[in-house]
């Protein structure tokens, strides 16, 4: 079984620039689809995930 544990000391890390994320950048797109977020490393700027809702990380 596996438990899932809130926690806020650690932060996660980028899996291309291996710094640890303390803030994301993201970015609103407008498509024919809707809107979407685009989530990205504050550091290196590679993208790390899309929503369909803001603040809902790759819903
Ligand atoms: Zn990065």
């Amino acid at each position: 079984m596996i438990t899932i544990e809130e926690q806020f000391e650690k932060h996660p890390v980028c899996p291309f620039c291996s710094t640890q994320i303390d803030k994301l950048f993201t970015s609103e797109i407008r498509s024919f689809l809707g809107r979407r977020y685009i989530y990205y490393c504050s550091k290196c700027l590679k993208v790390l995930g899309l929503s369909h809702r803001k603040g809902f990380w790759m819903g």
